[in-house]
């Protein structure tokens, strides 16, 4: 039973609730322990990121306090791999994201809306760049930056069902397998982002991924990457479910400030 999630948004970034509706849900369906994880501040992708970093942690931290003793609430960011924030000592962790690829002086977001796919891919010369770009970043945001934790690991596949811009061949896995062996050798947890089955019938990473951290022995976090109050646990069962097709008994779940090895059965 996953009675913790840490990656989580509010209206304050590109959720639809506030963090208290959030921690109400989230109190409702049975966790411990929650944590928002707000989309840092990026210049280049204002409409989805946060307008303030102090006005975010103000919320969350009142919010904390509003909960204390019912569900506890954990202050955490998700930082865009070209945006880092200014310091990360201001929360309890920062999952590493990469929503946006770089070219010349322009910045493309491929995870919105197939406008914004078809202008990337109008951008470069050869659509297999754009996962081979991809996964460089990630090995780097893995070296350089050192995230508490991974999100959505091959979120580049999000808008790509039928392999409309790219193809996902053997060359593709191949990139993916090598920045997913230097996630697995990080200390960094790499999460199971419940929020790709409501684009394809696995969540990120895909299944061949997930196959690969099951062989090497490193445990996942799920998380669900809600936007939506009526929305936290949703795809939680399914994503739990084919971890335990694919072998994994456990996973790991942040409860009361540490990482936790908890049974998926418990
Ligand atoms: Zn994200
Ligand atoms: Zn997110």
């Amino acid at each position: 039973m996953i009675r913790s999630t840490l990656h989580n948004h509010t209206h304050l970034c590109d959720g639809m609730n506030s963090a208290e509706e959030m921690a109400e849900a989230a109190l409702k369906a049975g966790f411990t322990d929650f944590g928002f994880s707000g989309h840092a501040p990026a210049f280049f992708d204002e409409e989805s990121t946060m307008r303030s970093e102090e006005e975010y942690i103000r919320e969350i931290l009142r919010v904390r306090e509003l909960f204390k003793g019912r569900v506890r609430i954990h202050l955490g960011v998700e930082q865009e791999y070209l945006a880092p924030v200014k310091d990360r000592r201001a929360y309890d962790y920062i999952i590493g994201s990469i929503h946006n690829l770089k070219i010349g002086g322009r910045y493309y977001t491929f995870d919105w809306t197939h406008e914004m796919m078809e202008d990337l891919t109008g951008a470069v010369d050869d659509a297999g760049w754009i996962p081979k770009q991809y996964y460089a970043y990630m090995m780097d945001m893995i070296l350089v930056q050192k995230p508490d934790i991974i999100g959505h690991f091959d979120l580049v596949t999000k808008l790509n069902a039928d392999e409309k811009y790219f193809k996902e061949d053997r060359e593709y896995r191949r990139l993916a397998l090598e920045a997913l062996d230097v996630a697995i050798e990080s200390d960094s947890v790499i999460e199971v982002n419940a929020a790709g089955f409501r684009y394809r019938p696995a969540p990120y990473p895909d299944k061949f991924l997930l196959e690969r951290i099951f062989e090497r022995g490193k445990l996942l976090s799920v998380q669900a990457d809600a936007h939506r109050a009526d929305a936290i646990v949703d795809n939680i069962a399914e994503t739990v479910e084919l971890l335990r097709e694919i072998g994994f008994r456990s996973s790991l779940q942040w409860i009361d400030g540490q990482w936790r090895e908890i049974g998926l059965e418990e």
